[in-house]
C-alpha cells in the first residue's frame, strides 16, 4: 500500500471528474485522508466512496468533498460554517481554503477524535463544538458559507438566518435514500435556490445523540 501514489491517484480522478481549480486540488492534497478513517479501512482511504467512521455516521466522498468546496466559492478571508463534523475531513479541507471554519456535530466522540486529528495536523483555524447543528451557531453569524454534510427534509431556516450577505448554503435535501445537493443564496430580494447534484448523506438529526447511539 502507497498512500502518496493512491492520494496522486485520487486528485487525478478529482480532475477527471472536472474539479480544476488548483487552489481546491492543493487543500484536497494537503490533507492525509488516511488520517481520518479508522485503522482498519487504512488501504480504502483514498478510493472515492464513503466510509464508516463509527456510530453509524460515514467520511465523504473525495469527490463528494471537492464538489461542496468548490460549490461553496469561499476564499481565504471566508468564515464558514459546518454541519456535521463526522471524521474533520471536509472540515480540513475548507480549513486550507478558508479564514475559519466552525463546525458543529451532535456526537461527542466523532467530535473529540476530530479535534485530535485537527491537533496533530497543526490545523488552528477549525472550531468545533457539541451541539445541535439544526440551529446552527448564532453566536458566531453571519456566515459567508454554510456545508450541511447531513440530510434534511428541508433547509433548517435557522441555518438560512445565519448567512451574511451573497453567502451561500450547500446542503442535502430530501427523503433518506436520496437528496438533491441544493445552493441556497441570500441576495437582495430573499434567496436564490439552485439545484446541484443527486447525493447521499446520512441524515440530519434533531438534539444532541443520547447514550444508546454512541456505542454504535
Ligand atoms: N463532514 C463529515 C461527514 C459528515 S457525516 C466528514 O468529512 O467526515 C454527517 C455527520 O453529521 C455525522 O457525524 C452526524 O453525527 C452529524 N450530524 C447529524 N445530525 C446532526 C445535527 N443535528 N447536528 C450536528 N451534527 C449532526
Amino acid at each position: 500500500m502507497n498512500q502518496n501514489e493512491d492520494k496522486a491517484r485520487m486528485i487525478l480522478q478529482l480532475r477527471q471528474a472536472g474539479i480544476t481549480d488548483a487552489t481546491i486540488l492543493n487543500a484536497m492534497e494537503s490533507v492525509p485522508r488516511e488520517l481520518f478513517v479508522p485503522e482498519q479501512l487504512l488501504a480504502s482511504a483514498y478510493a472515492d466512496g464513503a466510509l464508516p467512521i463509527g456510530h453509524g455516521q460515514t467520511i465523504s466522498q473525495p469527490l463528494i468533498v471537492a464538489h461542496m468546496v468548490e460549490a461553496l466559492e469561499v476564499n481565504e478571508q471566508s468564515k464558514v460554517l459546518e454541519i456535521g463534523t463526522g471524521s474533520g475531513y471536509h472540515a480540513a479541507v475548507l480549513a486550507g481554503l478558508c479564514r475559519r471554519v466552525y463546525s458543529v456535530e451532535r456526537v461527542r466522540d466523532l467530535r473529540l477524535q476530530a479535534e485530535q486529528r485537527f491537533k496533530q495536523l497543526k490545523i488552528h483555524n477549525v472550531i468545533t463544538k457539541v451541539a445541535d447543528g439544526t440551529k446552527g451557531w448564532p453566536e458566531q453569524a453571519p456566515f459567508d458559507g454554510i456545508s450541511v454534510t447531513a440530510a434534511s427534509a428541508e433547509v433548517p431556516p435557522a441555518l438560512l438566518d445565519q448567512l451574511g450577505p451573497n453567502g451561500v448554503l450547500l446542503a442535502p435535501v430530501g427523503p433518506e435514500d436520496q437528496q438533491m445537493l441544493v445552493r441556497m443564496r441570500r441576495t437582495e430580494e430573499g434567496f436564490s435556490r439552485e439545484e446541484l447534484a443527486h447525493v447521499r448523506f446520512v441524515p440530519l438529526r434533531q438534539g444532541l445523540a443520547r447514550d444508546s447511539e454512541m456505542t454504535r
